[in-house]
C-alpha cells in the first residue's frame, strides 16, 4: 500500500487541468512512498498515453464517455486492485461526487477543500475550512482520499507512463447505468478568466460601470484579462464569467492586480495567483495581508498614469 493514486477528470473527451496538478503532486509524494503514481482514467477516445505518472489504467468504452454512475463501479474495481495508499481528487463537482462513493465503499476517510497532503504513516493534509478563514490540519488514519482545490499543486506536464488499457468486459462490469447522463449545461462564458497569466481585477471601488473601461485597458496593455469580485458582478457592471471566488472561479494567474478590492474570505478562496498586487485607501483591507506589492491610493489616481506608463515603456 505505497501507491499514490489520481482519478483522472475528463469531461468530453478532454483531460482537465486540475489532472495534471494532482499527478505533479502524486509523483512527488510517491517519491517519498517509494510507491508509484498511478493516474485512474474512465472515457471514450482518450489520449492518456502522456500523462505525467508511472501507470495509467484507462478503462475505455462508449458508456463511459460522459459522468454517470457506471464510473463510480468502475473505479471502486481499480480502487481495488490499485490499493494505493492515498487517492487525490480534484475538488470539483465530479471529484467530489467519486470521492464521496469510494470512501464509503472501501470505508476510508476522505478529506475535502486541501490545499496540502502528505504522506507517512498516516495522510496528512490541510483543509480551508469557512471559506478559508480557517486552515484545518487532518490527520487520516492509514489511507484516504483528498479533494484538493485548483491551484494548489503545481502541474506536471508529460510522461511516458505505462498504460494498462481495459475494457469493462475485462473487469467484469456491464454497462448498465442506473444514472443515465443526459446533457452538460455549460455556462455562457465570453471568457475563461481562469486560463491568463494577468488578470487586473476590480472590486466595488471601481464604482461604476463607466469606469470599467480603463481597467480593461490596462489589461489589455499587460496582455491580460479583467476580473472582478462578486459585487461588481452582482451590479452587472461585468458579466459572471468575470468573478473570481467561491461562487465564481478559481485563478492562477502569475499577476493578479487587485483594484479596489477589500480581500474577503470568499474572494480570496479564488485567488491562487503568484503575485498579487493590491490597491486600496484603506490600509486595512485584508487584501494586503495577502499581497506582494500593496499601494494605499486611490485607483483613479493610479489607472490612468500606469496606462500612460505602459504606453511609453511600449513605443
Ligand atoms: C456564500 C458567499 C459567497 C461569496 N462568493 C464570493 C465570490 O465568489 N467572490 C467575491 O468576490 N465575493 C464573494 N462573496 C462576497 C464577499 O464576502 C465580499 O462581500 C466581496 O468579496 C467584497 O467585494 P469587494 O472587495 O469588491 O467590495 P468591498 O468589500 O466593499 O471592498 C471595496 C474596497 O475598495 C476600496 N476602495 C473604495 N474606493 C476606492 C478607491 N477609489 N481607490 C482604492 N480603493 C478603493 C475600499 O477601501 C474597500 O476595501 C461571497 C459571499 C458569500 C456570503
Amino acid at each position: 500500500m505505497k501507491d499514490v493514486a489520481v482519478i483522472v477528470e475528463i469531461i468530453e473527451s478532454t483531460i482537465q487541468d486540475i489532472s495534471y496538478e494532482l499527478l505533479g503532486k502524486a509523483k512527488e509524494l510517491a517519491s517519498q512512498t517509494g510507491g508509484k503514481a498511478v493516474a485512474i482514467a474512465m472515457g471514450n477516445k482518450v489520449d492518456v498515453s502522456s500523462l505525467p505518472c508511472d501507470t495509467v489504467y484507462y478503462i475505455e468504452d462508449d458508456a463511459l464517455e460522459n459522468f454517470c454512475s457506471l464510473h463510480v463501479k468502475v473505479l471502486s474495481k481499480i480502487v481495488q486492485e490499485v490499493n494505493p495508499k492515498v487517492i487525490l481528487a480534484g475538488n470539483t463537482s465530479i471529484g467530489t461526487d467519486l470521492a464521496g462513493h469510494i470512501a464509503v465503499e472501501l470505508n476510508i476517510p476522505v478529506a475535502s477543500l486541501c490545499n496540502k497532503v502528505s504522506v507517512n504513516e498516516n495522510v496528512r493534509a490541510t483543509s480551508l475550512a469557512y471559506g478559508g478563514k480557517l486552515l484545518v490540519d487532518l490527520e487520516l488514519k492509514e489511507r484516504g482520499v483528498i479533494l484538493a482545490n485548483r491551484g494548489s499543486f503545481t502541474a506536471a506536464t508529460e510522461g511516458s507512463p505505462e498504460v494498462k488499457k481495459l475494457s469493462l468486459s475485462d473487469i467484469g462490469i456491464e454497462a448498465d447505468n442506473e444514472i443515465e447522463f443526459i446533457d452538460y449545461i455549460k455556462p455562457e462564458e465570453d471568457v475563461d478568466i481562469s486560463k491568463f497569466d494577468v488578470l487586473v481585477s476590480v472590486g466595488r471601488g471601481i464604482g461604476g460601470e463607466e469606469n470599467i473601461d480603463d481597467a480593461k485597458e490596462l489589461a489589455e496593455l499587460l496582455g491580460g484579462e479583467i476580473s472582478s469580485s462578486r459585487p461588481v458582478v452582482d451590479s452587472e457592471w461585468l458579466p459572471k464569467s468575470r468573478q473570481v471566488g467561491r461562487s465564481g472561479k478559481t485563478v492562477t494567474p502569475n499577476l493578479y492586480l487587485a483594484l479596489g478590492i477589500s480581500g474577503a474570505s470568499e474572494h480570496l478562496e479564488g485567488v491562487k495567483a503568484k503575485n498579487v498586487i493590491a490597491i486600496n485607501t484603506d490600509p486595512d483591507a485584508p487584501i494586503f495581508r495577502v499581497s506582494r506589492i500593496g499601494a494605499v491610493i486611490d485607483i483613479f489616481d493610479v489607472i490612468p498614469v500606469l496606462i500612460d506608463k505602459i504606453k511609453e515603456i511600449k513605443d
